[in-house]
């Protein structure tokens, strides 16, 4: 099923077209509740629905299990199974959830059930087709990624005020691209909240949170709670 939703010019009243879509399906890898680990979003219960594959091989990558395999669901099952799990506020991730074309319906379809909708993606793909109601959550990468470089830059203008743009940052090189990368696009006026996380284990949070203090950046520090929760090696939390 897909939706479609939009307000006559000059009427009050909105029309919604629905349609299905009987044979469109997507790949996922896993969908599951837990709590939000990251974003401001962070500490929140959230079904997330992983799809799977990666066009990016980040170093310090922690969901590499998502690049392969998955499951093949019609876009109504996956929407079964986001229901079953009760939770207002969905995140479609990956792997990197925009390969797949589908997403665009699902989003749609998930909006106009009346959940929240984040989307998390590396940056890479262009974020400018997805609904306006859906919160991008937005990385660029830095170079101890591996993956510098690989941003599409028609995303600045893609994002809005309610969108988040994340760093990773595995050591002061990364530190630095970022605090650069922001004041060179002036990313703080393009977006809700800038965030930077250490990768886990690489990069005492200690001293991330230094280097910010050092120089003042209006940037929140983003710990992936899901870790100190959980085993930082499960799957499915
Ligand atoms: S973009 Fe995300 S899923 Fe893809 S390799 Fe990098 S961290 Fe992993």
């Amino acid at each position: 099923m897909g939706v479609f939703a939009f307000t006559i010019p000059g009427g009050r009243k909105s029309v919604k077209i629905i349609w299905w879509y009987p044979f469109n399906s997507m790949v996922v890898t896993e969908i599951f509740k837990s709590i939000q680990g990251e974003s401001t979003f962070a500490g929140l219960p959230c079904t997330f629905v992983r799809l799977t594959g990666c066009n990016l091989r980040c170093h310090w990558c922690d969901t590499a299990y998502a690049f392969h395999g998955g499951r093949k669901m019609t876009l109504e099952e996956v929407l079964e199974q986001v229901r079953q799990l009760g939770c207002q506020l969905v995140e479609m991730t990956g792997g990197e959830p925009l390969l797949q074309k589908e997403i665009y319906p699902l989003t749609e379809m998930l909006l106009a059930e009346g959940y929240r909708v984040l989307v998390e993606t590396s940056g890479e793909r262009f974020i400018g087709d997805l609904a306006p109601a859906i919160v991008k959550i937005m990385d660029v990468k830095c170079p101890g990624s591996g993956e510098g470089g690989k941003f599409c830059f028609d995303n600045l203008e893609a994002l809005d005020r309610k969108d988040q743009a994340k760093f990773v940052i595995r050591d002061e090189e990364d530190y630095r691209y970022a605090r650069d990368f922001i004041a060179e696009h002036n990313l703080t006026q393009r977006v809700d909240e800038i965030i930077f996380s250490p990768v886990f284990g690489k990069l005492p949070p200690q001293r991330l949170a230094e280097w910010i203090l050092r120089d003042g950046l209006e940037v929140r520090m983003g710990l992936q709670i899901h870790k100190f929760i959980w085993d930082p090696e499960m799957h499915g939390v």
